[in-house]
């Protein structure tokens, strides 16, 4: 507190670009828009554009059935994001976070891509949740202006945002990564590049030691009472995995274990692999630990 940043080398970021309009890009399109940066939002496909404006426009709905938003910041937040299929529309961004499906793969094409239709100065980022980024930096030729930005789901709700440094990230770009997280009205927290961020290394050693205690005997909906009544979080372990999905949180748990064995063994009949493989993949789907009606 009380310290400036230097002035005179934080880019000042006016355009945002999202690339990939699913859960996180039409979540992180929404966030720049209300906070009053234009952004563009590039997919593949015209119906995850539409997909993409009708959560914004949801959000936004709820916000006005509750109160809480006008019609003329309705107009005005929709009218600020610009869906597209074309690379060309991303050329005067200052700041282009790649939110595209978990594929390192499919990563390092869209950001090599990306890398030609920009200017020179702007900033590159993945919302990648558990992808290294020494290793997506590969991709760029200018790796110095690339960092992590990854969100939490959902966006519009969760303050958090981590900001993560590749061997190469200048400070300059994590800076102004740092002012334009401060813009979207989130909080950023600076780390380093390792398997599971800071979050992720958290939580899901702890889901571990949840699948560990159900295979113990242990009643999931006990746990979660005991979570949310005497701990006082806001939702348990089951609760929180049926948000998450089961996909993700399975995907994630083997990420973890190979980078961090020390601290996550994989477990054998994980309860989240038994309900993955059941396709019970939680709220997104309906079915998880809980039935959603
Ligand atoms: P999603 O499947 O909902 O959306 C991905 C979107 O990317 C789709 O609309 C798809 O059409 C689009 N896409 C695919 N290839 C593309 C390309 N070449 N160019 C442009 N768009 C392309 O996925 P999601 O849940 O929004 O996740 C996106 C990223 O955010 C992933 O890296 C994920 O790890 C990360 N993330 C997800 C969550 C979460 O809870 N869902 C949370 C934090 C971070």
């Amino acid at each position: 507190k009380g310290k400036k940043l230097a002035k005179s080398s934080t880019k000042a970021i006016k355009q945002n670009a999202v690339l990939g309009a699913g859960i996180m890009g039409g979540g992180i399109a929404y966030q720049s828009a209300v906070k009053g940066t234009p952004v563009v939002m590039k997919d593949i496909a015209q119906p995850a554009l539409d997909l993409g404006l009708s959560e914004a426009a949801k959000i936004l709905g709820k916000g006005m059935q509750r109160g809480k938003v006008t019609p003329d910041v309705m107009a005005k937040t929709l009218n600020a994001i610009t869906p597209t299929l074309e690379y060309n529309a991303i050329k005067d961004a200052d700041l282009v976070i790649e939110a595209v499906v978990e594929n390192p793969k499919v990563k390092g094409i869209v950001l090599a891509e990306t890398e030609q239709h920009v200017s020179d100065d702007a900033i590159i980022c993945s919302n990648t949740s558990t992808i290294s980024i020494n290793q997506l930096a590969e991709s760029l030729k200018k790796p110095e202006r690339f960092c992590g930005m990854h969100f939490f789901n959902p966006v519009h709700r969760m303050p958090l945002v981590e900001i993560i440094r590749g061997e190469k990230t200048t400070d300059d770009t994590i800076a102004a990564v740092v002012a334009a997280t401060l813009q979207m009205g989130k909080t950023p927290i600076v780390v380093n590049d390792c398997p599971g961020f800071l979050v992720n290394r958290v939580l899901f050693p702890y889901f571990a030691g949840f699948s560990k205690l159900l295979l113990d005997g242990a009643d999931f909906v006990a746990v979660d009472k005991v979570m949310e009544k005497q701990f006082g979080w806001p939702m348990g372990p089951a609760y929180l995995l049926d948000v998450v999905g089961m996909d993700t949180a399975d995907h994630a748990a083997s990420v973890m274990a190979d980078g961090i064995p020390e601290r996550m063994q994989k477990i054998d009949n994980d309860p989240v692999t038994v309900l993955f493989n059941a396709q019970r993949l939680g709220q997104k789907n309906g079915k998880g630990f809980y039935n959603f009606g």
